[in-house]
């Protein structure tokens, strides 16, 4: 797409499109061409959802001549507080259905290309590769990022959106010109934080802000019109109205835009919710097999002045850097593999981490509990460790 040429190729209006889109041929830095240009674009909108709602209103509204619309979803009502494209009329009919018929009363002319399926692994070539400008309005970072190395194998531009609660994002990732979504993010965010995991709630007008900003980037990449955002991450905060700008750079070593386009390989991003490695068991569960007499070993893996305030009856302690020490001497701490194993600490990151370790070190990882919140959430009697150790405790049970 080069906004400045073939000039001569580009689509005339019709005498109804010169009406319709008088105020954007009176704007002097944008005028006729540009509204052709328009006309001879084409956008492809991923997610039909919050920010899809107002990028396909306006998009349509624009005079965009060719507008891909993906979403597998049909709409329900708890969707109408924030996808203002759809209504009640369109309750339990398909997104891209209610969307298109919102667009084509908005823009008889638009030609409008629905995609009534989920944006995966083995569609992600055909349907981004049939359009100028892809718009990102997914809601879940699996597609997220699938989206983001799609866009970078075929060199797409690709305007990204982000809402959560009361807060946005935006940016233009063309990894041609600027970095892309994986310079600055190589990595899904740890589960706690991704929106889709937490089911984080968002107020309804902040995607419509963030939404409509898409639109605008949009717009200026097929015109040419302004500087689009790239290598710049807009941040919008809602509470305070601020708006703020920050440059973003590309990565050297970025996993996606350092490749050549041909070793870019599409892959899954997997998100394991609520279990990150091994189990986790509440403190009423361990507290009802501790009482049943369950074959499971509690091991406390704080540190000895931590014990003194009290363990789980019965816990053997073992603190975390005499295990990491062991794992590193021996390969292996005295622990039991053939037993199940619930780690203690304070609060229950330590035993999460000591539990990442032994499964790399062998261990089963159905066998490995992680005692939820720690100690700081253990509703039970505490005990002494006094001296005990682990060595007493292994022929218990
Ligand atoms: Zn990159």
């Amino acid at each position: 797409m080069n906004a400045s040429s073939h000039t001569a190729l580009l689509p005339t209006l019709n005498s109804s499109e010169l009406k319709r889109f008088g105020r954007h041929l009176i704007l002097p830095e944008f005028g006729l061409a540009a509204q052709q240009r328009l006309k001879a674009g084409s956008v492809l909108l991923i997610g039909l959802g919050g920010l899809g709602s107002p990028s396909s209103l306006y998009l349509a509204a624009a005079g965009v001549g060719r507008i891909g619309i993906v979403d597998a979803d049909v709409v329900e009502e708890t969707n109408l507080q924030r996808q203002i494209v759809h209504g009640h009329a369109m309750l339990g009919h398909m997104k891209t259905e209610s969307a298109a018929a919102r667009m084509l009363d908005i823009n008889p002319d638009l030609q409008i290309e629905r995609h009534d399926v989920r944006f995966t692994i083995d569609n992600a070539i055909d349907l981004i590769s049939q359009y100028d400008v892809i718009v990102d309005g997914t809601d879940n970072f699996p597609t997220r990022y699938l989206v983001n190395d799609t866009c970078v194998k075929l060199g797409k531009p690709n305007v990204y959106g982000g809402v959560l609660r009361f807060d946005g994002q935006l940016s233009v990732f063309d990894a041609r010109h600027g970095p892309c979504y994986r310079c600055l993010f190589p990595e899904p965010p740890p589960m706690e934080f991704a929106p889709n995991c937490a089911e984080a709630g968002v107020l309804g007008v902040l995607p419509g802000v963030i939404g409509s900003l898409q639109a605008t980037e949009v717009i200026k990449l097929l015109t040419g019109v302004g500087t689009p955002m790239i290598g710049r991450m807009l941040v919008y905060d809602g509470l305070d109205l601020s708006f703020t700008t920050i440059e973003v750079a590309k990565a050297t070593d970025c996993p996606i835009c350092s490749l050549a386009s041909e070793n870019i390989k599409l892959q899954e991003t997997v998100m394991a919710c609520g279990a990150p490695v091994g189990r986790s068991i509440s403190a009423s569960d361990l507290q009802s097999r501790l009482a049943a007499g369950d074959d499971l070993v509690v091991v406390d893996v704080r540190n000895p002045g931590e014990w003194l305030a009290g363990t789980i009856s019965g816990a053997i302690g073992l603190p975390k850097p005499q295990i990491e020490q062991a794992l590193i001497q021996a390969g292996a701490p005295p622990l039991p593999k053939d037993r199940d194993l619930v780690l203690v600490c304070q609060s229950g990151m330590r035993s999460s981490a000591i539990i990442k370790s032994l499964v790399a070190a062998g261990y089963d990882a159905g066998r490995l509990y992680n005692l939820e919140l720690g100690m700081a959430a253990w509703p039970g009697e505490v005990h002494p460790l006094g001296d005990k150790h682990w060595l007493l405790h292994k022929a218990g049970h």
